[in-house]
């Protein structure tokens, strides 16, 4: 008989295995991106055992391996499967845990934009037409011509210098869109230094949590 895992009253154990596969090669995690994702789960770990402390859960069966399976989890699955808000309702619904750090504005690279939304930019801000670029990969994209850091980031004031036309992968971070046209989903960029990415995967390990341990509890598997 197999060893009880938590995260298995959620998930089929193999059907998570193909998803995150397929997350994992979707975004191309490199191994320096995959140990990037390991210093994230890492950082929502240390949180999530004080937030539920598997002692507690002790009859259950729950242990420290159960948190970090659950952890895996919520990287890669919106709520949604779970009758839970999507990662955007989520993401909109607590801006505070953004806490202005300005690492996304000075450490991310390159910054897309969209070739749709070229036009708009320039207009309402002519001077950054010589700032704007073609993404050599991407042919539907561009990009600012510096970044890391990014050129309209005021570090004094930590604010954005064209905060109202900045483009919309600034106005989505920590959140990426991702997938093909009317297929296009959210997903959270784990990046280990960015608080609000970090308690956006918190916040879904816990609602997780709680649902595996309420159907353990019930008796049902
Ligand atoms: S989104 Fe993340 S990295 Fe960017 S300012 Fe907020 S906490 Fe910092
Ligand atoms: S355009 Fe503004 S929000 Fe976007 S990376 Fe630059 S400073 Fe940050």
């Amino acid at each position: 008989m197999s060893q009880f895992r938590l995260r298995d009253l959620l998930i089929d154990r193999e059907l998570f295995e193909s998803i995150r596969t397929a997350a994992l090669q979707e975004e191309g995690w490199d191994v320096e991106k995959q140990d990037e994702v390991k210093r994230f789960e890492r950082n929502v770990l240390q949180r999530m055992r004080k937030k539920r402390p598997v002692k507690k859960y002790k009859k259950l069966g729950v242990k420290k391996s159960d948190l970090v399976e659950i952890i895996q989890l919520a990287d890669i699955s919106s709520l949604e499967l779970f009758q839970g808000p999507s990662n955007l309702e989520l993401a909109k619904r607590h801006s505070e845990w953004c806490n202005h750090c300005g690492k996304c504005c000075t450490q991310s690279s390159p910054i897309f934009i969209h070739r749709d939304e070229v036009k708009a930019i320039t207009t309402l801000n002519p001077p950054l037409k010589d700032e704007i670029i073609p993404n050599q990969q991407y042919p539907e994209h561009y990009q600012f011509r510096l970044d890391q850091p990014c050129k309209f980031h005021d570090a004094q004031e930590k604010r954005c210098r064209i905060y109202d036309t900045r483009p919309q992968v600034c106005q989505n971070y920590p959140l990426m869109l991702i997938g093909s046209e009317g297929r296009e989903h959210h997903i959270i960029n784990l990046r280990p230094d960015c608080h609000y990415a970090i308690r956006l995967v918190l916040e879904k390990s816990m609602i997780l949590f709680d649902e595996a341990v309420k159907r353990k509890s019930s008796g049902s598997y």
